[in-house]
């Protein structure tokens, strides 16, 4: 028998797991599966904004190389300025990092920092990479509550009574997935006090930055202290609707003097896989330079403004369901009144409404949420469709019996 290695057996991604098989298999025998386990936009009829795609295609000739191990001296160049421009404090293009998507770069920065027991604060809900990457790399996911009551925001004292000499950094998934809340400046201020007390390391997963509903304000983490080493991340896949050219990036900020040893390992990864996408990366520069693409469609009258709503009413309509009104990305996270439709298992409900009307969902605790009591709709689909999701959501709760 050839085993997998032990390192995998706590690392789960459901988001592509056992239920998505299933979609796959029901797809195969003939049936029409609407998945929404996944945001990604493109197969909804999102395009990427043109000047990006025209980029990418201009330069493919001039895209044959490898490139440096960090990137395009003129993506991160472009990528400098840009967050130079936000307040992010003393960048050098050579504290920036560009990978293929912001999934290769969250697993170098965890795998390049974390010894064995070693420990960082994942929120719960998260998005289920950063749980996985901190296991695959030995580490202890510690999982601090984000309170539903409180808009989903983290629990500042939950996070302060798990922090241990073994605490190494602590992860912000800001705006969230799969909750799509968007944290208060005077809340991150408190979180990189936090972080500057016990010198932690601030993961800060930022790749929705620009999906941002109702006006919402918004900064960036790193823009709060120049001492915190922060990590911050960012891609093409959401905010410029890209996700299958595969091309994110990590911005390393504050007191890099104390972290040359961690940078040097960051480098070691980076130059382990040689460089990223070369092609993708030629879109960078273009996507920031760029138009007010994704602006327009969160705007009052953008797509992706009215599906949120469209979805939100909907479902807050059904009984036994209520939903905080995400104000980022494109996610609900709605909670479902287990003992009124008898759920035990989050997984099995999921599969349930996969089985009877052919829409794939992602149980709450593929998102390390610990009770079945939440499910994620991507709310990518035009409103017609979203629309008829939802009434069939609510037809087959009218008859689930659950376990
Ligand atoms: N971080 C968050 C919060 C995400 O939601 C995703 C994708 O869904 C990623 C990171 C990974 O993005 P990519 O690898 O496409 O850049």
């Amino acid at each position: 028998m050839i085993q997998r290695s032990t390192r995998l057996d706590a690392v789960h991604y459901e988001l592509c797991g056992p239920l998505y098989e299933k979609a796959k298999e029901l797809e195969l025998a003939g049936h029409r599966i609407t998945k929404l386990n996944i945001g990604n936009p493109a197969p909804f009829g999102f395009d990427a904004p043109e000047e990006v795609t025209r980029s990418i295609m201009d330069n493919l000739w001039h895209a044959q190389g490898y490139s440096d191990h960090k990137g395009l001296l003129s993506a991160r160049e472009a990528l400098r300025d840009y967050y130079t421009a936000k307040g992010i404090a003393g960048i050098h293009t050579d504290d920036i990092s560009i990978g293929n998507g912001v999934s290769e770069l969250i697993l170098h920065a965890v795998q390049g920092l974390l010894n064995t027991g070693d420990e960082v604060l994942v929120p719960s809900p998260d998005y289920p990479l950063w749980t996985a990457a901190v296991r695959f790399s030995g580490g202890r996911a510690v999982h601090y509550r984000c309170d539903e009551q409180s808009d989903w925001n983290p629990d500042l004292e939950d996070i302060k009574s798990k922090i241990t000499s073994r605490t190494k950094g602590i992860v912000i998934i800001n705006p969230n997935n799969p909750t799509g809340a968007v944290y208060a400046p005077e809340l991150l201020q408190k979180l990189v006090e936090l972080a500057a007390e016990h010198s932690l390391v601030l993961f800060s997963d930022e790749i929705y930055d620009k999906i941002l509903y109702d006006e919402v304000e918004y900064r960036s983490t790193a823009t709060f202290s120049e001492e915190v080493l922060t990590v911050t991340f960012s891609g093409l896949s959401k905010n410029y609707l890209a996700a299958g050219f595969r091309a994110g990036w990590m911005l390393v900020s504050g007191n890099k003097a104390k972290a040359k040893s961690y940078l040097e390992g960051l480098n070691t990864m980076a130059s382990l896989r040689v460089c990223s996408n070369v092609p993708a990366q030629f879109g960078i520069q273009a996507a920031l330079e760029g138009s007010q693409h994704i602006q327009d469609l969160v705007s009052p009258t953008g797509r992706l403004r009215q599906q949120r709503d469209i979805c939100y009413d909907k479902l807050i309509a059904i009984p036994g369901i209520s939903c905080v009104k995400p104000k980022g990305a494109f996610y609900l996270f709605p909670k479902i009144d287990v003992k009124r439709y008898n759920i035990l298992d989050d997984q099995a409900f999921v599969l349930d409404f996969l089985r009877e009307q052919h829409v794939l969902l992602v149980q709450g605790s593929g998102f390390n949420w610990q009770q079945p009591d939440h499910f994620r709709i991507v709310y990518l689909p035009e409103i017609q469709e979203l629309s008829k999701t939802m009434d069939k959501l609510a037809l087959f709760l009218q008859a689930y019996k659950g376990a």
